[in-house]
Order: structure tokens, then sequence, then C-alpha cells
């Protein structure tokens, strides 16, 4: 195996050739949820198949009944010990552009700029996410491949559908299965802590989504003829709506907290090390008070407790001036973000049970048979490869890598352990003002050095 520090230098020779290379992925408008731009996805898919060819992947444009993926192999040559394999996921298809008026510069005409600021910036859709951030470890194995040969067995997976929903993705790695199961897979396409603060995300919340109609009287009746003794709906729902949290912010829903665990010391220690300034969060958002569980950080609150939230209520009349009524029925839209090892068909269920029990008499509750959703992914901190990475980001950036939540979820971690069996590790190097999905959308030229030899440095923490 090369060294390390050859392979770093190839990468640092070969940086200028990355940055023209991410450009001209750029340049192809790979919206995957417009049809319009189907050809172009297959043509992004076959520039990236072309280029991994070029350094010696056996890399293939696999159809899907939507947008192609494009599978990579590639590994050191036999040596008769057996080398680890590691799969890369990001995506190469883009958010669509719009509004075009608000960019400063053509979005699909990237562009290099030094901002006010002094930081230079690269200009596009998609130059972060995520063709900026997968061609971080496309680069990183071909600074590897010029030094002499990759450390580790690499599997390169890049989706062109994850701005729409990713509808192909579960049958591909079912059907390819074997192919695709590695040690473990990394995914690029989150975030750093900022810009000189590496960052490993461990934690992703889980889902629960639920609708519900609470019905009342048969029929929509006069609030005069009726308004006293007919129980309104509304007034039913917005009872439930109440009940669910207590004074303090904590879910009322018994059993709600089953499974979750308090943040390990070491985690808390680490995250009130950020000095998060929960106080300029709040500004930013034009509020003042963290309206979660009380006693808990703004950090911990997003990262690693649980929610329940109304996303929508209606019922009665909404539209212009007044009417009288007093509605038959009143409908509102929940959803609960989970952590730890909450269990989403039990929170369901507890919270049907939780719903029925807060209706008056004369009110029944329906649900919408549709309800249910995805447990949260936490990644074990002592995982071995998070050790590994969390080493090799530190000797980049000589600043530890945090290990951060996601209030969010990421779906593609979830299938690659229920179907491939291998967890996801989640190194990203974008920040947060990247203006993904936005117009204007960027990323810092230096995240992108930083990142390729971030790559370098983990593969061969990897081999070890
Ligand atoms: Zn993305």
């Amino acid at each position: 195996m090369p060294d390390l520090a050859q392979a770093l230098a190839a990468a640092d020779r070969q940086f200028e050739g990355a940055r023209e290379r991410l450009f001209d992925l750029v340049r192809i408008p790979s919206i995957s949820t417009d049809p319009a731009h189907a050809a172009d996805c297959e043509r992004a898919a076959r520039k990236l198949v072309d280029d991994l060819g070029g350094l010696g992947f056996s890399a293939s444009v696999r159809p899907t009944a939507g947008r192609p993926m494009v599978v990579a192999h590639h590994g050191p040559k036999a040596s008769g010990k057996k080398v680890p394999h590691f799969l890369f996921y990001g995506h190469y298809d883009v958010q669509p552009a719009d509004p075009l008026d608000l960019w400063k510069t053509p979005p699909f005409e990237p562009v290099l700029r030094t901002d006010k600021d002094g930081v230079s910036r690269m200009y596009g859709r998609g130059t972060a996410d995520d063709k900026g951030q997968l061609m971080t470890f496309v680069e990183a194995a071909r600074a590897w491949l010029a030094a002499g040969e990759l450390p580790v067995r690499v599997t390169f997976l890049l989706e062109g559908e994850e701005e729409s929903g990713s509808p192909s993705l579960i049958p591909f790695l079912k059907a390819n299965k074997e192919e695709l199961s590695c040690d473990a897979a990394f995914v690029c396409d989150t975030n750093m802590w900022d810009a000189r603060t590496p960052a490993i995300t461990t934690r992703l919340r889980g889902l629960v989504h639920e609708e519900v109609t609470v019905t009342g009287p048969r029929v929509d009746l006069h609030s005069g003829m009726y308004g006293g003794p007919a129980m309104n709906p509304i007034r039913a729902l917005s009872r439930l709506i109440a009940a669910l949290h207590d004074r303090n912010g904590r879910v009322t829903i018994p059993g709600f907290y089953d499974g979750v665990a308090e943040l390990p010391k070491a985690t808390r220690k680490q995250w009130q090390a950020l000095k998060f300034s929960e106080s300029r969060f709040m500004r930013e958002i034009g509020l003042k008070a963290p309206a979660g569980e009380w006693g808990r950080g703004v950090l911990e609150q997003i990262w690693a407790r649980p929610t329940a939230e109304v996303n929508g209520i209606w019922g009665g009349y909404t539209g212009a001036g007044t009417k009288t009524v007093l509605p038959s029925k009143a409908h509102a839209k929940f959803t609960f973000r989970l952590v730890g090892k909450q269990d989403p068909k039990k929170i369901l269920r507890s919270f049907q049970a939780f719903a029925r029990a807060q209706m008056p008499v004369d009110c029944k509750i329906d649900f919408s048979g549709r309800g249910g959703g995805n447990p949260a992914t936490e990644i074990p901190e002592d995982n071995p490869f998070i050790g590994r990475s969390a080493a090799a980001l530190k000797d980049e950036f000589g600043r530890a890598a945090v290990l951060m939540g996601s209030g969010g979820s990421i779906p593609i971690c979830r299938y690659f352990k229920d179907i491939l069996g291998m967890d996801s590790i989640l190194v990203g190097f974008g920040l947060g003002d990247d203006a993904i999905h936005s117009p204007n959308e960027k990323y810092d030229l230096e995240s992108f050095r930083r990142g390729i030899r971030s790559w370098v440095r983990i593969m061969a923490a990897l081999a070890r």
C-alpha cells in the first residue's frame, strides 16, 4: 500500500483538476424530479461512470424504473489477506433551480468567486448537495490511485433520485444485495459543525405520522339553533391537542418515553463544549424561549429528544366573513419525531389510545389507517469505524470531530441496515449556510479540499 503522505500530496497536486471535474458535473442539469431532465440524469450518470472507469474502477450505469444508479468497484491487488470493503454513497441528482431570477449567476454555469469575507466559494446548483460532497470521495480515490492503489476495497453507489424520494432505491438494494453488502457504508451528504470543526452525524430521529377526524353531530348545524347542547368536534380536538404536552413541555402520552435513553456523559460534555448560542438560534427564527422539555438544551431537544407536533388543523368554516356553523367534523395531522429505541408501532397505538380517551361522550375519533413511520437511527458511538473516522478527521482539521445529531431523518441509513445489514457512518463536509435547495447554492473551496483530504485519511484508517 502506498503511504498516506504520498496520497495526500497527490490530492493537493490534483486539486485544481478536482474543481474542474466538479464544475463539469455541475454543468449537467440533472434534476431528478422533472421528466424533462431525464436525459440529463442519464448524462450525469454516464459521465461519472466514464470518469471512474478511467481510474480503473469496474463501473456501470445501472438502469432502474426511474433514474439510473452508478455502481463502481475497485480495490487493492489480491495480497492473500482479507481486505475490508466499504460502500460510499452520494447522489448526483439535484433540486430544481427555480426561482431562476434570484440567482446571481446561472445555476448550471458554476463559478468560483471570492466573497467579501475573503472566502472562496463555488456557486451553482449541486456544488454542495450532493455533487461537491460525492466528488470528495471520488477525488480521494483518485489520489490514492495516483499514489499507487486503494488501501481498502471500495464500492461507490451514486444515486440519481435522492431529491425525489429515492423510489428505486429499495428495490435496487434488494436486487443487488450481495454486490452492495460491505463492512459499513459511508454517506457523504451531511454537514460539518462549522468551517473549522469536522463532524460525524451519529443520531437521526425517526418519524411517525397520523391524521385524525373527530366527528360530533351527524351534520353541520346552526350555532343559534343548536349551540350549547351540541358538542363541537373542534373543541374536542383542541382539547386533545392541548393535552399532548404538560406545562414543562413533556409529552403526556403514556409510555411515550419508553426506549428513550439519557445522553451519555461524554456526549453531553462534548455538546456543551460547542458553545452553541441558543439565544441566537431562537432569535433567528423570531422566538425567545425553547418550547421543548424544560431543563434540556436546544441541541439536546433537537438531536436526542422525541417530539409530538400538530402540523395542521382544520374544520368548520374558514372562508371570508362569518358563518354561524357548528361543524360536524374536525381534522388534524400529527407527527412524532422519535429517538433511541422508541417503537413507531407502539407510539402510534399509544397515541390512538390516548386520543380516544380524550374524546367526550358525543365525539368519536377516526384514524386515517395510513399512520406509521420509521424508528430513529443511532450508530453506537463506540462503533470502531466511527472511532477511526473521527481520528482521521482530527488529523486533518487539528480539532476533534463532533459527534452530532440531526433532527431529521436520512432514510438511506435505515435501508442500508435493514436490507444490507450494515451501519452507516455519516461524514459530511457541508456547511449550514450552503443554501442547498435554494438560489445561489454554494460550496466553500476549502471545505471541498479538506473533504478530499479527509477521505484520503479515512480510507487509510479503515485499512488498519
Ligand atoms: Zn443531498
